[in-house]
């Protein structure tokens, strides 16, 4: 379908009443916008989580307290409540039911399932607010369409399966009525619900518009578009108007919430403009992400991730020995251990794994390679870094750019430094206590008029 627009909302554009009612304008005054995507109302998924990793009973029924009252204080809003009231208490009644029959430990499937419950309440809540608005409007069940492996909390979408999927059971239905449907959840060829990783919802909506081949996506969020560094981080952050997909894919790899990593695949796929812009403020512009933008400068943006750990791995035996290389990352292939950032020397390779940190899931499966790497060479672990990644253009033959760095943050102790392997960016470590202090200094130097 031409001229269609695919517009998400994020947790805090669906936080309650209120906050859903804005983004109906949104998509009331725009008669392309078809699909509707939205995440769990702000803090439930928080909450879900808590649900599936605490052992504690108590703890999960205030966990599921907390969700209630988020939903019922929406239900109490509308003006029909009793349209959408049942589901919402199936919705409820399940929720509960895996609460009371979970045991001590969640199996992953079970997150996932849990997990889900955040977008499926909002959806069913939102999909009521726009009809009450007068829109013609349908709550969609998007495991239907959203199909993925089984990598449960972090599944792999099936690109081509979702494409004939949305061809037969979504797209028939956008020309009569707007659809209102979950971002972040899908489905297993087992019919198992899975989820697309944290901040999944922003993928979601880029892959339902390349699976529907819409023109654009929306994303509107509690910030007006893409800023030069998180605006949480210094006042002097400003809008970027317009910014390359590839700019923009490298701020989201490196730790800029406000898109999730894997947004601007699809959209790059297919050429797809994605806007970013504020659910609460829609008129004060935004950010236009697309392949050819009028300006390329050197210093786009800077992007932060916290949590980092560096792993170096030395091996003196190695020297002038060939294959040490390749043997260091046999082992973490076999792992299924994504390395991020590398820096290397003959006898010796220092890299940084991108799971942020090492959470007792991550570590458990990043202990069986290092046991594999320290028979054959000396291994350190060190954690508490963050990744500052300087974002631009042709960063990596651009003169001055490093001596600039350096200059600005002399008394800061790097570890660490990639530069040169990508046009788009340059990226260091830090300590995580001086990361947002670096940021701020470093913004003030490249983004100052
Ligand atoms: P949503 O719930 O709408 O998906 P998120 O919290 O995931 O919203 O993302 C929006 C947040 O991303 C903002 O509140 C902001 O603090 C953070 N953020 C980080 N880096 C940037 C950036 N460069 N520009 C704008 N926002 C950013
Ligand atoms: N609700 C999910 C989360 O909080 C997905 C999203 O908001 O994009 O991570
Ligand atoms: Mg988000």
């Amino acid at each position: 379908m031409s001229n269609l627009i695919i517009a998400k909302f994020g947790g805090t554009s669906v936080a309650d009443f209120e906050a859903m009612s804005r983004c109906a304008d949104i998509i009331l005054a725009n008669a392309a916008i078809r699909v509707v995507v939205v995440s769990a109302s702000s803090g439930v998924t928080n909450l879900l989580v808590e649900i599936t990793k605490t052992t504690n009973v108590t703890e999960r029924y205030d966990a599921y307290a907390g969700i209630e009252a988020i939903t019922l204080a929406v239900l109490n809003h509308l003006a029909q409540p009793e349209q959408v009231a049942q589901a919402i208490e199936l919705l409820l009644a399940e929720l509960k039911a895996l609460i009371e029959n979970g045991g001590a430990v969640y199996s992953s499937a079970h997150k996932d399932l849990i997990q889900s419950f955040g977008e499926r309440l909002s959806s069913a809540l939102f999909s009521q607010v726009l009809s009450e608005r007068g829109a013609k409007a349908q709550c969609f069940d998007i495991r239907r369409v959203m199909r993925t492996d089984s990598r449960f909390g972090r599944a792999e979408p099936q690109v081509k399966q979702i494409a004939e999927l949305a061809e037969v059971h979504l797209q028939p239905l956008i020309a009569e009525q707007r659809i209102v449907t979950q971002g972040f959840i899908g489905q297993d060829e087992f019919e198992q619900t899975t989820t697309l990783g944290r901040g999944g919802s922003d993928y979601s909506a880029a892959l339902l518009a390349e699976a529907l081949q819409a023109d654009t996506v929306q994303i509107w969020t509690d910030v007006v578009g893409i800023f030069t560094t998180d605006p949480r981080l210094t006042d002097q952050a400003r809008c970027i108007a317009e910014i390359s997909f590839d700019e923009a894919a490298e701020m989201a790899t490196f730790g800029a919430k406000v898109l999730h990593p894997a947004t601007l695949i699809p959209a790059m796929r297919r050429n797809i403009a994605v806007f970013v812009g504020s659910s609460r403020e829609p008129q004060a512009g935004g950010t236009w992400i697309a392949k050819e933008v009028q300006q390329r400068p050197p210093y786009r943006a800077i992007a932060l991730r916290k949590s980092q750990t560096l792993i170096t791995v030395k091996s003196p035996d190695m020297l002038h020995a060939a294959g040490f290389l390749a043997r260091v990352f046999d082992i973490l292939s076999r792992h299924q251990i994504s390395v991020d950032l590398v820096t290397t020397s003959e006898i010796s390779v220092a890299l940084t794994l991108d799971e942020g940190g090492m959470t007792s899931a991550f570590s458990h499966a990043v202990e069986p390679a290092l046991l594999e790497l320290r028979a054959f060479c000396d291994v350190v672990v060190e954690q508490g870094l963050s990744l500052v990644a300087v974002i631009g253009n042709h960063l990596h033959s651009s003169k001055g750019i490093t001596g600039e760095l350096f200059q600005t943050l002399e008394r800061i102790n790097m570890r660490l430094i990639c530069h040169g392997a990508s046009k788009h960016n340059l990226c260091f470590l830090v300590q995580d206590a001086d990361a947002p202090g670096v940021v701020k200094q470093l913004h003030s130097r490249l983004f100052s008029l």
